[in-house]
């Protein structure tokens, strides 16, 4: 199969002050987009091949290398795209909202893992929110990696390399993943992830 960049599930200045509409011009059109480039280059002799973006993730990560990167690069990216829409974030509702009380104790409890472990993730990386074993965890990741390959089931996530943040927050992590938990976080997404956990 071939990577396609994704259009944006919302327009490019849907998510403004957060997310300005330059961040997107670079972080969409240019990076991701050469994750998509670079792994089709990679996959056309890597003798790789699945029917669906979760299961090449998979088989990548045996190959390792650039290879992986560039194809779980892309699975991120348009994972991250999905974990956000306009005017979303805060307390959420529907099934997630009772499965954060019960594993995490609140809503508060949740957000402060979530920010604290983007912002203690060491360089370029992520951090998700999945479910792994029936429980709701906060994980973190470094450079490509995701939790699709460990078992877990991805629900959300936040890019937190500084291609993602730095020309609306400069060093200013924590206040990038605090408006990501408060004002963009999509949990009309995570609650269909979670209903196919
Ligand atoms: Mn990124």
């Amino acid at each position: 199969m071939k990577l396609e960049l994704p259009e944006l599930p919302y327009a490019s200045d849907a998510l403004e002050p957060h997310i300005s509409a330059e961040t997107f011009s670079y972080h969409h059109g240019k990076h991701h987009n050469t994750y998509v480039n670079k792994g089709n280059e990679l996959l056309a002799d890597a003798g790789v091949d699945a029917d669906n973006l979760e299961d090449l993730v998979k088989a990548c990560k045996k190959k390792g290398g650039p290879l992986f990167n560039n194809v779980a690069q892309h699975y991120n990216h348009d994972f991250f795209w999905k974990s956000m829409a306009p005017n979303a974030g805060g307390k959420p509702s529907g099934d997630v909202a009772k499965k954060i009380d019960q594993d995490f104790g609140s809503f508060d409890e949740f957000k402060k893992a979530f920010v604290d472990g983007g912002a203690t993730q060491f360089g370029s990386g992520w951090v998700w929110l999945v479910s792994d074993g029936g429980k709701l965890k906060v994980v973190k990741t470094a450079n490509a990696d995701t939790p699709l390959t460990d078992g877990a089931t991805p629900l959300a996530v936040c890019d937190v390399w500084e291609h993602a943040y730095y020309l609306d927050y400069q060093n200013r992590r924590p206040d990038f993943l605090n408006a990501f938990v408060d004002n963009l976080l999509n949990w009309d997404f995570v609650n269909e992830n979670l209903s196919k956990a």
